[in-house]
């Protein structure tokens, strides 16, 4: 053995650690549930790894979590003999932050002051690091399946953490050991009934089995049995067992919005069960933000890598778990696989059409749906062509006569007047801006309804060339619309599209004036109000989209 190495956090490692040592998240009982949730990882890597290097399980083939309390040493022990990290993998995992949107996080947590904080902290996942929470001191002792030595990692949590060899009899035969050296006011955490009860509400559904011992010397008892929920029948699973099996699989500490579990058999045999999560994961928009499906074959957990539903879902939690994909093949050739297009091509089916279920049964718990993720949704409208009908009939507008409701097309054709040929839209970038456009006059005179669309991905659909019913979707500023032959709702006159000759005048001074600026200026029945508007020609491309591609270079 040699002597203990010392490091420094990562800067960001050493940010985060510094908000949950100075306690900005009010729940701290979430250490448990990371610490566990990372066992349970463990346990399910070396189930994979096994399938082609079964020698790694050697004699010990029955994953488990132990949990030792020691009310006197004021320690709580997690143990897992699950896949183990080296000393390397050690600096690596327990000292850096390498997931996807962490740069995002940083920053706005950086931007929000404490209590909205605290609530970003519980959204990204607090992980290993919330360990610093309870305790003043944290050792790591781990031993790398298959490996001969074993290591000790150990830190304070203050900035810098020591690495060291350990003996063998120190260590666990396989897997890691995390001991908490707990602060005063957490002895609560060596309470063997609070523990109980904290497991079980937590993580009463890891797929792996967890047991406590109430002191060192005490005999295990079995706390959870770590059988795969989603294998259960529904009848035997309640809903809160479904709400807390999300927030284990999610790492999401709020109530799912729609839960669906179902087992698909006939070409291939696979069960889902997957949620619809009651709150915007702060990510979403992060351009490296995949989806965070699950992939099992046969109960061993494969990647969260596979997509496993197209991007647009990329909000949706939970998992799937296949009968027929071969297990002993890697997973990119998983992923590659047709079985795997198959079962998203089924379960992405599946997803519309519950959610589309839920829009007749409970519009408003949709409307939340469509509030927190519409903007994602929405980008199926270009990307998914074959589903483009589906996804637009679970689209929701505000519109220029809705009063803030969510308004869907069908509603929107069926109001709409005599002679109106097309479904009118704004484009723009918030939806005060666009209900105070003048394009929108001539419109709200004659009671036209306007959908307003305020997202960046709706500059790109519209133009997708969809339509509904036959009737295309147009916007407010291409062109002359059918405004003539729609009669204003005040029995005003029709304003004449016919110049004057004082209007002819002004015309001609405009053209000249402005020359190359623009390609034509014409009197116009859009306005009522308002002197002037920019507008696009009638096959020309959308002002707001003229916009973005100017803002992105093109
Ligand atoms: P996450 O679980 O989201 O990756 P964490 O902060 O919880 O983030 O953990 C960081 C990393 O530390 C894990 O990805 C894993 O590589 C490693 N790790 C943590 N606990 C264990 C454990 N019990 N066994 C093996 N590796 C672990
Ligand atoms: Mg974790």
């Amino acid at each position: 053995t040699s002597a203990p190495e010392t490091h420094a956090f990562e800067a960001d490692v050493a940010r985060l650690l510094h908000m949950m040592v100075h306690s900005v998240y009010s729940d701290k009982t979430v250490f448990l549930r990371e610490l566990v949730s990372n066992a349970a990882d463990a346990c399910e890597k070396l189930r994979y790894e096994a399938l082609s290097a079964p020698d790694l399980l050697g004699d010990e083939t029955r994953l488990a979590i132990a949990i030792t309390l020691d009310p006197e040493a004021r320690t709580l022990t997690i143990e897992d003999n699950g896949i183990g990290m080296t000393a390397d993998d050690m600096g690596e995992a327990l000292g850096t932050i390498a997931r996807s949107g962490t740069k995002a996080f940083m920053d706005r947590i950086a931007a929000s002051s404490g209590s909205d904080g605290a609530q970003l902290i519980g959204q990204f996942g607090v992980g290993f690091y919330s360990a610093f929470m309870v305790a003043s001191k944290v050792d790591v002792i781990s031993r790398r399946a298959g490996a001969d030595t074993a290591s000790l990692w150990s830190s304070d949590g203050l900035g810098t953490y020591t690495i060291a060899d350990v003996a063998a009899g120190d260590a666990p035969a396989r897997g890691t050991r995390v001991v908490l050296h707990l602060l005063e006011d957490a002895t609560t955490y060596t309470d063997r009934f609070t523990v109980e009860r904290l497991i079980k509400d937590q993580s009463g559904h890891v797929p792996v089995p967890i047991t406590l011992r109430e002191k060192p010397d005490a005999d295990p008892v079995d706390i959870a049995d770590g059988a795969a929920l989603w294998t259960k029948p529904k009848a035997d699973i309640s809903a809160g067992d479904y709400a807390d099996f999300y927030r284990s699989v999610s790492g999401q500490y709020d109530e799912p919005a729609l839960t669906l579990h179902y087992r698909a058999e006939g070409l291939h045999e696979y069960s889902v069960l997957a949620y619809v999560p009651g709150a915007k994961p702060f990510d979403l928009f992060d351009p490296d933000r995949n989806g965070r499906m699950k992939l099992y074959v046969k109960r061993v957990f494969i990647t969260d890598d596979a997509e496993v539903l197209p991007r647009y879902l990329r909000f949706m939690r939970g998992l799937v778990d296949s009968s027929d994909l071969p297990l002993n093949v890697s997973r990119e050739m998983i992923q590659e696989s047709p079985m795997l297009s198959a079962i998203r091509k089924g379960v992405t089916g599946r997803v519309l059409a519950e959610l589309d279920k839920l829009a007749t049964r409970d519009p408003e718990g949709y409307s939340k749906i469509w509030e927190n993720f519409g903007a994602v949704l929405k980008e199926g409208l270009y990307e998914d062509f074959e589903r483009r009908e589906a996804l637009l009939k679970l689209a929701r507008f505000k519109t220029t006569t809705s009063g803030g409701a969510w308004r869907s097309v069908a509603e929107y054709v069926a109001a709409m007047k005599d002679n109106q040929t097309a479904i009118y839209y704004a484009v723009g970038t918030d939806l005060d801006r666009l209900e105070a456009s003048p394009q929108l006059e001539g419109f709200r005179a004659r009671g036209i309804e306007v959908l307003l669309l305020p997202d960046s991905v709706d500059g790109f659909w519209v133009t997708a060339g969809i339509d509904h019913e036959g009737k295309p979707f147009k916007s407010v500023t291409q062109g002359a619309a059918d405004l003539s032959l729609i009669p204003l709702i005040n029995g005003a006159e029709q304003p004449t599209a016919d110049a004057t000759p004082e209007v002819a005048d002004f015309i001609a001074f405009v053209k000249t004036t402005l020359a190359d600026a623009v390609s034509e200026v014409r009197a116009s029945e859009r306005l009522t109000d308002s002197a002037v508007c920019l507008v696009a020609a009638d096959s020309g491309m959308d002002r707001q989209l003229e916009r973005i591609l100017a803002m992105s270079g093109q």
